[in-house]
């Protein structure tokens, strides 16, 4: 077997040794140092459509869209000049603007479960304020999250999570404290069993389930529907919140979510990536009984300088619109059903253990002979072919998340004619593995 090409161009390479010296490991967020699969990360330069292009002049087919934002593409037209007019206005105010109630009117019509609905500038921060609302309106403490799902860094929700830190296996990360995570009930993604025997045994204590509707976070685990509709069953009788944490497929596995297309409605919901059309911006969302706790209206805390920051809120308004006048979901689906085809047959050809698993433009080729249902059985998929077949994919130009344990993205310009040159170049890769 030899060791494949680190395919990094002379510039990457030097842009990565002088990032070290500056940043904690080169980079301002852990996957995009490339640790799960070794070797120097691609530095990018420009990104156009479904293409990003690096600083040594290469170009790829990105299927990690931002980890997830990009579903229209690369500087989609509508969304770039929503971003200048609004710049052109000013950059942030501090007060409220009409663009906000835009966009929060636009979220409330699109997602089932939401009625009001906060603004904040990031995933993380709608996981870790819903969970406090959780905790305020229900006057409980413990949450309930599933292994190998993440909700972002939040310190309650940073026990057996999945992304960067499975791929990195620290679970637990140091500083956050035993008392942060003393609250916090892991159970198994998909075990309704588990989840039963939880509100058994913490009955009236449990504030809230959290869990992501399709995990995206250990690789693409889709839910059962036995186990959604068990969430839904166990919180209503102990009026207990469930959450889902629609961050990564919000406004991606339809225009109203996993709940809309699982057709199970949550009481709150949190979202990220998409709404915020590339730009940093979050929000949660819920019942208006559960949403009026939150400062002003209610007593629980939450504030942003940049909240609502009227740029981000410009990206994230138009991608909304341009998603419900012209909605690519259908072509989503049968872009992922073919690419997942593709993909599978290529491994079958060459005799490798593989699971492709897939929720319309969410997807992932486990190596890994069974399939996967939760983190146990992701985490025996073998990491080591996942690297080579990552960098065999970047030696011909198709950039894929840079872990086992990340879902791929792709967008609506992701034409049959690129998904096809994946398939050929994912087959041609396993031949060598
Ligand atoms: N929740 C889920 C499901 C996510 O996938 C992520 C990020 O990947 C987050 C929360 C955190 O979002 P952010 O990175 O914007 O803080």
């Amino acid at each position: 077997m030899t060791e494949p090409r680190r395919f990094a161009g002379e510039k990457s390479v030097a842009a990565f040794e002088q990032a070290r010296k500056l940043m904690p490991g080169g980079v301002n967020s852990p996957a995009r140092a490339f640790g799960a699969v070794g070797g120097t990360p691609l530095f990018i330069d420009h990104a156009e459509g479904p293409y990003l292009f690096d600083i040594d002049g290469r170009r790829y087919i990105d299927y990690i869209g931002s980890w997830g934002p990009m579903i229209l593409g690369h500087r989609p037209p509508a969304v770039i000049d929503a971003i200048q007019k609004a710049v052109a206005k000013g950059t942030s105010y501090g007060a409220p603007t009409e663009a906000e109630s835009r966009l929060a009117q636009q979220i409330i019509d699109a997602v089932p479960s939401v009625e009001k609905v906060r603004l904040v500038n990031s995933g993380t921060e709608a996981t870790m304020s819903a969970i406090r609302v959780a905790r305020g309106a229900t006057g409980r403490h413990k949450v309930i999250k599933f292994s190998g799902n993440y909700h972002g860094h939040v310190d309650s929700l940073l026990v057996a999570a999945g992304s960067a830190a499975a791929t990195l296996g620290v679970p637990d990360s140091p500083g956050v404290t035993p008392g942060a995570g003393q609250d916090t009930i892991v159970l198994e993604y998909n075990d309704c069993e588990g989840v039963k025997k939880a509100f058994a045994a913490h009955p009236g204590q449990i504030a809230a389930v959290i869990l992501e509707p399709v995990v995206g976070n250990m690789g693409c685990v889709p839910p059962t529907m036995e186990f959604l509709e068990t969430l839904r069953q166990e919180t209503l009788s102990d009026h207990s919140i469930l959450i889902f944490d629609e961050v990564m497929t919000g406004f991606r596995l339809a225009f109203g979510g996993a709940q809309e297309r699982f057709g199970v409605v949550p009481d709150m919901t949190t979202l990220g990536k998409v709404v915020g059309g590339g730009m940093p911006l979050g929000a949660y969302g819920g019942r208006a009984d559960i949403m009026d706790n939150v400062l002003p209206a209610g007593k629980v805390f939450q504030a942003g300088t940049l909240s609502g920051n009227p740029v981000a809120v410009a990206a994230g308004s138009a991608t909304l619109e341009q998603l419900a006048e012209d909605p690519p979901y259908e072509q989503l689906d049968r872009m992922g059903d073919r690419l997942a085809d593709g993909l599978h047959t290529a491994a079958a050809k060459h005799g490798l253990p593989h699971q492709v698993q897939h929720v319309g433009s969410m997807l992932t080729l486990f190596f890994n002979a069974r399939p996967v249902t939760n983190w146990p059985e992701a985490d025996r998929s073998d990491r080591e072919a996942f690297g080579r077949y990552f960098w065999g994919l970047i030696e011909k130009g198709i950039y894929m998340p840079c872990s086992q344990f990340e879902a791929l993205f792709f967008s609506n310009l992701h034409t049959e004619a690129l998904i096809d040159e994946t398939i050929d170049a994912a087959d041609k890769v396993m031949a060598a593995l």
